[in-house]
């Protein structure tokens, strides 16, 4: 066990995006039943994945983290979910095609509730209010009382959490991922788009072969791989009280795991040393992210490592770059090198979304062109110093949403307004996220 390490020894550390909770005895009994409920996740399944991103690590498989910014209570339907993971499906299947290696399958998704915020306060038309933290702190609405955190709200995103993952769980085991469906997967709207002509032609391939296969007896049937797919979870660990009520002790192992998500991570805004964030998550076993900004400095980066990683063990430790198109090469290759130079097992994984985020037409969108250009920037840097591009971390809907401008639909500013319906950050819809996929799978080949 980590030393000096207690699930709950982060609440003795400075830390940031607290929620300002007005009955603390309320709060307690939340924590002290949550901590009381099942496991989302198992310590088994955590392992599972860190031997999979050990595998990335060492360049042989790809990570696909995506996901929505922010979950909601108001969008639970099955729908989302289905129509989420048939992209997120599409996606991977393009990149396993692609780069010819696994894909590691990775949702933002079944817990990711929690919000940092630039402002602890949003201001509307001479309005002040507590800004909105992500719904399992306070409501989205604008007025007084949606904006008080409140702790049942726990309960409810652990309860819809349990609920996405059964259905997560289903559809990746209970036939719909069976490569047999590859043809299936495409969203109608995507179905006449250059990005829905593409992956149509992809699809007769991956079918040609499924077909070759078993005539030579290699049948989904048969076979678990082409029947059924792997699919992980993962959410910023920011709520820290909830996620030390969801700390369990592994039976096997006797070690601490967050069974709230098989991966968790830190947020940019966060990833201070001798903070909070930094102390839980050293002390849980799950895989771990965090999110590199243009702020951090080498030698911090190193002592995050450190911290978090202390016996370097390989897919441990997910760096996610998120600097913004014009940044990566001024701040991406110092760290590469001081990483390479300390041999540091680390995955590197590419975040294109948050360093590129603008305001337009009232809007928050990200260019998608900009988006495109960091991932590009992150292989070429990645190429330049030798070392391998691992991983892309997106937020996206299977949604036909108008939220980042661009891609070949080349969503407009006057766009925007059509189908803006985030509740948070602005998210890649289907074809953008395709169109994503191709690049980076095109860049694998290389
Ligand atoms: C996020 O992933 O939604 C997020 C807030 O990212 P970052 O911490 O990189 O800003
Ligand atoms: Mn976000």
């Amino acid at each position: 066990m980590a030393d000096n390490w207690t699930p709950d020894s982060w609440r003795s550390k400075p830390i940031l995006q607290v929620p300002n909770y007005p009955d603390q005895a309320k709060l307690e009994v939340v924590e002290k039943r949550l901590s009381s409920f099942p496991p989302l996740v198992f310590a088994g399944e955590a392992r599972s994945l860190k031997s999979h991103l050990a595998d990335v690590c060492e360049g042989n498989g790809f990570l696909l983290q995506g996901g929505d910014c922010a979950e909601s209570f108001a969008e639970h339907e099955a729908d989302n979910i289905r129509d989420f993971f048939r992209v997120f499906l599409q996606m991977a299947a393009v990149l396993t095609f692609g780069g010819s290696k696994p894909v590691v399958k990775i949702g933002r998704i079944a817990g990711q509730f929690a919000k940092p915020r630039s402002s602890d306060i949003e201001k509307k038309n001479d309005v002040e209010l507590p800004s909105y933290r992500g719904d399992i702190i306070n409501g989205i609405d604008f007025d007084e009382a949606s904006r008080i955190p409140d702790p049942e709200r726990q309960i409810m995103a652990y309860r819809q959490s349990a609920a996405t993952l059964n259905l997560l769980r289903a559809f990746a085991q209970g036939g719909y991922a069976n490569l047999e469906n590859v043809h299936q997967w495409t969203m109608g709207f995507v179905a006449d788009s250059p990005q829905g002509a593409r992956y149509s032609e992809l699809a007769d391939r991956i079918s040609e072969t499924m077909q070759f296969m078993s005539s030579i007896g290699i049948t989904a049937e048969n076979h678990s791989k082409l029947r059924e797919t792997e699919f992980f979870t993962s959410h910023e660990a920011l709520l820290l009280g909830y996620e030390q009520a969801m700390t369990r002790t592994d039976s096997t192992s006797g070690d601490f795991y967050s069974t709230s998500g098989h991966m968790i991570w830190i947020g940019d805004r966060t990833r201070q040393l001798d903070h909070a964030h930094v102390e839980f998550c050293r002390g849980v076993k799950n895989p771990i992210g965090l999110k590199c900004g243009p702020s951090l400095e080498t030698d911090d980066l190193l002592n995050l490592i450190d911290r978090l990683n202390p016996e370097n063990e390989a897919g441990r430790l997910t760096l996610i770059a998120r600097f913004g198109h014009d940044k990566v090469e001024q701040h991406l290759p110092q760290l590469i090198r001081a990483v390479e130079k300390e041999g540091k097992k680390v995955v590197w994984s590419c975040d294109p979304m948050h360093g590129n985020t603008i305001s337009a037409g009232g809007y928050k969108t990200r260019p998608f062109d900009r988006v495109l250009g960091e991932v590009q920037s992150f292989f070429d840097v990645h190429r330049a110093e030798g070392t391998y591009a691992g991983g892309m971390h997106v937020e996206m809907t299977g949604k036909n949403v108008t939220e980042c401008m661009g891609g070949a639909k080349a969503i407009t500013e006057a766009d925007l307004q059509d189908r803006y319906h985030t509740h948070c950050d602005p998210r890649l819809n289907a074809d953008q996220a395709l169109e994503l996929s191709f690049l980076v799978a095109e860049l694998l080949k290389k």
